[in-house]
């Protein structure tokens, strides 16, 4: 099922939730909306589930408006945080329930929630209730009871919150195997980025209820539209430094401070000429080396995993820069650092768009 969201805009109030926001879903696709709390993810689905009446707009399923259409209607399986699962019921009379409702013959029942159970791995639970489950085992109990119903559309909202760290990583790869074998069109909302930019073919940011960006994860770092994407996107974020572009004989040149000053990489050229710019770099793009061109002063190192993020004093400017944790380095050290070619964005300060960007 294709789904299209035309400037879709929900409004609470004088607050605007979604707004005009525009998306092309393909059939089969999984997409992510991924923005921080408050960004208008969560109302965006409960239109397309037909729990909110969008305020404007229009929800399409393969090219047909939908919006006056009841949710059970929809043909959607939707999966939430909460598992919801009835607790009294055992694990074959929760999946089957939406097929019991519809009155489904038994043998038909029993059928189907076999089939289910085998592919989510639950087929030897089907006789225990929810409360003596794992949370990844509820979460596919829950999964499965979306699934009976051959949905044309799964909707999941934060379904892997609750659970631990190691079952997380676990269930997301298992639910895109799902997704991948049934081939439903799915909408993922999260605001854990590495979680949509892991599952997802397409990510789709929103910030108080504006999209930001709709592409796939490696675009969204690589190339990030905006200084929000920027930010938001990548860990530790990027560095965002106010700098000033100097165009001589052909040549173009970055100063961060004075005297700080660099070739711009021929490839990183911005297509738009400004001569105030927000320049991007992020940390894993910047190296600490013995001798270079710009000097830079240790102020801070702390552990970031398995490497170090240290933080410099260049110039008048900070930036974060992150290293193998092997490296000697320690508050005070005097030392140079270097930028990565394929790591310089630049953005307008004003707009905060890119200016890497036709
Ligand atoms: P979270 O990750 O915290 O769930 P979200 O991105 O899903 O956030 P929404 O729940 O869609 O965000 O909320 C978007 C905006 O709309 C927020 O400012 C929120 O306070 C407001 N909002 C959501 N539901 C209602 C409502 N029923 N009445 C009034 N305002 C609402």
């Amino acid at each position: 099922m294709e789904i299209s969201l035309e400037h879709l805009t929900k409004k609470f109030g004088n607050v605007y939730a979604v707004k005009d926001l525009n998306l092309h879903i393909r059939d089969g696709e999984f997409i992510a909306l991924l923005g921080p709390s408050g960004c208008g993810k969560t109302t965006t689905m409960l239109m397309i589930a037909g729990i909110y009446k969008p305020t404007k707009g229009f929800i399409k399923f393969d090219g047909k408006v939908i919006n006056n259409l009841e949710p059970r209607d929809r043909n959607i399986g939707m999966v939430f945080q909460s598992y919801a699962l009835y607790p009294h019921m055992t694990v074959y009379e929760n999946i089957t329930f939406p097929l019991k409702l519809k009155k489904v013959p038994k043998a038909e029942m029993e059928k189907e929630c076999k089939n289910i159970a085998r592919l989510l791995q639950i087929d030897h639970l089907l006789n225990r209730k929810p409360g003596e489950l794992s949370g990844g085992q509820q979460q596919r109990v829950a999964l499965g009871r979306a699934l009976i119903k051959k949905p044309k559309v799964l909707l999941f909202d934060e379904p892997l919150s609750n659970l631990d760290a190691r079952l997380r990583i676990s269930m997301r790869r298992f639910i895109k195997e799902i997704q991948r074998e049934f081939g439903i069109t799915s909408i993922y909302v999260t605001h854990d980025q590495e979680e949509a930019m892991t599952m997802a073919d397409r990510v789709a940011v929103m910030k108080d209820g504006v999209l930001q960006a709709f592409t796939t994860a490696d675009k969204l770092h690589d190339e990030p539209e905006n200084i929000f994407i920027a930010h938001f996107i990548g860990n530790p974020p990027m560095n965002l430094i106010d700098a000033e572009l100097i165009e001589e004989k052909g040549k173009l040149y970055l100063s961060i401070s004075r005297n700080i000053r660099m070739r711009v990489p021929e490839k990183r050229r911005p297509k738009v000429f400004k001569k105030k710019v927000k320049f991007g770099i992020r940390p894993y793009d910047v190296e600490i080396i013995e001798r270079g061109r710009i000097p830079a002063k240790v102020l801070f190192v702390e552990f970031f995993g398995k490497e170090l993020l240290v933080l410099c004093k260049v110039g008048d400017k900070e930036i974060q820069v992150l290293v193998p944790a092997k490296l000697d380095v320690k508050e005070g050290d005097n030392l140079f650092i270097e930028f990565k070619e394929s790591g310089f964005h630049f953005f307008d300060p004003d707009t905060g768009v890119s200016l890497c960007k036709g």
